[in-house]
This record gives structure tokens, sequence and C-alpha cells, in this order.
């Protein structure tokens, strides 16, 4: 039987994800709907849905949005052919590439310029590393099998935070969605300290047997899983009498991102 919750910190949304959701939903308030947006603009099925709901449009590339539109780039970034197919379609583009996916992009140009040979660690396929891959194609060669790269402050902070809260749990239950790389090697980091981890989108995936024989579950958040899916996740629990609910903090984040220029009021950033 459950009779404790222990939430690690840093959990959830890094600076990156909070400034792209913040940016459709600033480019729904000037422009209204619809707001195209390239790919999810973050990978959580949950906040998808929700900018769905509220008017935003997801496609696959740009050449599905309608001419003359605003189109919103995620926070994984784009390659410059994409913001070049974007211009030649007349759109008007909205950046919301996270600002560390960008320095990642200026330093493959830049080494690329340089003569460099440059090696990225990451998955074909995904946008962060189409992306980035697009910077300079010639230059760049992937390596797939790299376990542990870190891209940034975000994933390595709630690594190490799960790394520290398997000492004290049974079973880890880390909320994010399938397609979130940071979120599936969450669950890799808790699996290989060995304690069972689960990924979910939210509390309806838990699957009670999981539970048998367990007194202590600790909950983790990827980089774009928000807020409320863990108090859900929390609230879940509690109905069925769990009291007792603490929080492992590591690492303090006060790490901000600026608003695109496009959607900041009177170049003024909404904090
Ligand atoms: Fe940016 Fe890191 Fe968040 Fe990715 S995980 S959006 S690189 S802050």
């Amino acid at each position: 039987m459950v009779k404790r919750l222990v939430l690690a910190s840093p959990r959830g949304y890094c600076a990156g994800v909070e400034r792209a959701v913040e940016t459709v939903e600033r480019a729904l308030e000037l422009h209204g709907a619809p707001v195209y947006v390239r790919k999810q603009i973050v990978h959580n099925a949950h906040v998808v849905r929700d900018l769905e709901r509220r008017g935003a449009v997801f496609v696959d590339n740009v050449g599905e949005v309608p001419r003359g539109s605003n189109v919103v780039f995620s926070a994984h970034g784009v390659s410059p052919a994409v913001r070049h197919s974007a211009r030649f379609r007349g759109l008007r583009a909205i950046d919301a590439t996270c600002p560390l996916v960008s320095k990642v992009h200026a330093e493959a140009r830049h080494f690329a310029r340089l003569g460099y040979t440059i090696f990225l660690i990451g998955h074909a396929g995904h946008e962060e590393v189409d992306g980035t891959t697009g910077e300079a194609p010639q230059s760049t060669l992937l390596v797939e099998t790299a376990e542990q790269a870190e891209i940034c402050y975000a994933t390595t902070n709630r690594q190490r935070a799960v790394k520290r809260i398997v000492a004290a749990v049974d079973l880890l239950l880390v909320i994010g969605s399938r397609n979130s790389s940071n979120s599936n090697r969450l669950v890799d980091v808790a699996r290989a300290g060995g304690v069972v981890a689960y990924l979910i989108d939210d509390e309806s995936e838990i699957d009670e047997a999981w539970l048998d024989g367990v007194e202590s579950v600790g909950i983790t958040s990827g980089a774009s899983a928000p807020e409320s899916l863990v108090r859900r996740v929390v609230g879940w629990f509690r109905e069925r009498g769990v009291s007792q609910v603490e929080s492992l903090d590591g690492a303090f984040e006060d790490v901000f991102f600026k608003l695109p220029r496009e959607v900041r009021a009177d170049g003024v950033t909404r904090t």
C-alpha cells in the first residue's frame, strides 16, 4: 500500500518550453485564431491539445500553411531550409526556437565555417537534430548511440534530480509524452539506478498493479510537461488515501528567456 509520495525537483517545464507555449498564447491573443504552428510546439500531448482547443493549428510542414498566415516555429528549432520555405510562401514567421537550441545552431555554423567536422549526438528524424544538421549539412555527422548526451541545464538538472530520488522511492513515475526524448531519458536514468520506472502522459495511465507492494512512489516530469499534470497525479494518489507528500529539492532554477520580438507587446516581455 502506497504511504508516501516524493516529488523530484527540479522537474517539468524548462525556460525554453515556458517561452514556446507562451509565444503561441501571445500569438493567439495578438492575431486571433488560427495561428499555425510547425510541428508540436513542445513534445507534450496535453499542451498541444490545449492549444488546439484555443485555435492553434499544428502542421508538419510549412507547405500546409495558407499563404500570408502567421506560423510559429517550435522550441526544437528549424533548419535554414524551413525558414526559406516559409519566406517563399509569404508566411509571417514567429520563432519560438529555444535560445539554447539557437546557440547550438550558431556553434554548428561557426565550427563548420572553420572547417571542423561536427559530431551531433541525437536521433535521425527528431526535429532538434534535423534543425541543427540543416545549419551545416556537409560538416555534420550524426551519432545516434551516445547515451549520455546532455544538451542543456534543464535536462541535466532533471536527470540529477532523478538520480537523487531513486534512493528514496520504490517506483518512479515520469510524467511526459512518448515522443519526449528528455522524458524517456528520465525513465532510463531511474532504471539504471535500479528503480522501476514508467512514463505516463497523465494519471489515467497509472496501472494499479504497478503499486502492489510499493510504499514510496517518486514523481517527476519531463521538460515539456506542465505542472498541472503533476498536481493531477498527486491528486490521484491523495484520492487513494496517500497523505504524505514531500519534495526532494535539488538545483534551484531561475533561467528565463524573453519572448520572441514578434509577440512582445510594445517590446515589453510579459513575466
Ligand atoms: Fe531549451 Fe533545454 Fe528546454 Fe530544450 S530542454 S527547450 S534546450 S531549455
